[in-house]
């Protein structure tokens, strides 16, 4: 996909759109290859179920999204490869192995070294020959289990991970400032751009968590603008105990106001990353908007616990202001480490 796909648009690729659309039993009234109101309101709900992104617009993410939502659990082999597989039957393979007991790892539909892993001893264990390749005849055998322990290994291998994780002062922590280079991310009414206010918000966070005796490192230089996976690459890569992404909310109602977070679905210890500094962010007396779980890409492909901050809305012209005043930017920074700081003690 290449290009944006919106509403007014007419085009075969529309028509595929909504054609996977109804077979994920949403509802398209306009006529088959015109992007109108009906598909965009479908692409809309696609997009609140699947916790990404809600633009009501195709790009590549959501697109990526609703070619993964068609697998079923079935519909193909699965097995380790590069790049790995992804889909709705490999994160309900991993469901139904963590289930049994078997450590498929997290339920975020990648097929990697976790859940190859689990296939292999689950086809050991159930008499299966063992190649690894989750195909028809351990799929023949996983349907003959009833399955009644939901979650199991997967949320117990978090909770042990947490005991052994370090305090914050022996800790790496990536900061991940959102967009950079030419991605100037959403642009508020005064102009300031969403990456410079990250920027400046990334580097005096970094500066904090040094204090508190981390090892901090971002994810990005100033001029470039790695894309979300590769975001998480490099946080994966230097085996951080954390990474904190920071963005701005945008709204079309100038209004709108206040701090959100966010974490992968399902991750207890991310969920508890973003409710400290959700708690630290209210307690400068921003707006609760509260902590959200979402499949974003940076919290999703991330291996560790992680969180997707927007302290404030870039759109909000008060809120915006704001955001050129170094002292607001040193509060916000001091909320975050706290934050991170809270979440670090109450794992010990
Ligand atoms: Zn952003």
């Amino acid at each position: 996909l290449k290009r944006l796909i919106r509403e007014g648009d007419r085009s075969e690729e529309v028509a595929d759109i909504q054609a996977r659309l109804r077979s994920l039993k949403l509802t398209v009234d306009d006529d088959a290859g015109h992007f109108g109101e009906s598909t965009r309101r479908a692409v809309r709900e696609f997009q609140q179920q699947r916790g990404i992104l809600v633009d009501g617009i195709v790009g590549r993410h959501t697109w990526s999204e609703l070619v993964e939502a068609s697998w079923r659990l079935g519909d193909r082999p699965l097995y380790l490869a590069l790049p790995p597989m992804r889909g709705d039957d490999v994160s309900s393979l991993q469901s139904r192995l963590n289930a049994l007991g078997f450590d498929a790892g997290r339920e975020d539909g990648i097929f990697g070294r976790l859940t190859d892993g689990a296939v292999r001893a689950f086809q050991k264990e159930y008499g299966v020959p063992e190649d690894g390749i989750f195909g028809q005849r351990s799929r023949a055998a996983l349907e003959g289990l009833r399955v009644d322990r939901p979650g199991t290994a997967a949320l117990l291998r978090e909770e042990l991970r947490r005991e052994d994780s370090p305090r914050l002062a022996d800790a790496l922590v990536v900061v991940d400032p959102g967009h950079g280079g030419d991605d100037p991310g959403e642009i508020g009414a005064n102009g300031v751009r969403e990456a410079d206010a990250c920027w400046e918000l990334g580097r005096r966070l970094a500066e904090r968590l040094l204090m508190h005796g981390a090892r901090v490192r971002l994810s990005r230089t100033e001029a470039e603008s790695p894309d979300s996976s590769e975001r998480a690459r490099r946080a994966n890569a230097l085996g951080a105990a954390a990474v904190v992404s920071l963005h701005l909310n945008a709204h079309e109602e100038g209004e709108a106001a206040g701090s959100s977070t966010y974490h992968f679905v399902g991750s207890s210890a991310g969920q508890s990353l973003a409710e400290h500094i959700q708690d630290a962010l209210v307690g400068l007396g921003l707006e609760d908007c509260r902590s959200h779980g979402r499949a974003y890409t940076i919290l999703r492909e991330t291996r560790m616990p992680a969180v997707l901050v927007e302290p404030v809305f870039v759109t909000n012209p008060e809120e915006e202001k704001k955001l050129e005043d170094p002292i607001f930017l040193r509060d916000l920074a001091d909320a975050l480490a706290k934050g991170v700081a809270a979440y670090f003690d109450e794992t010990r």
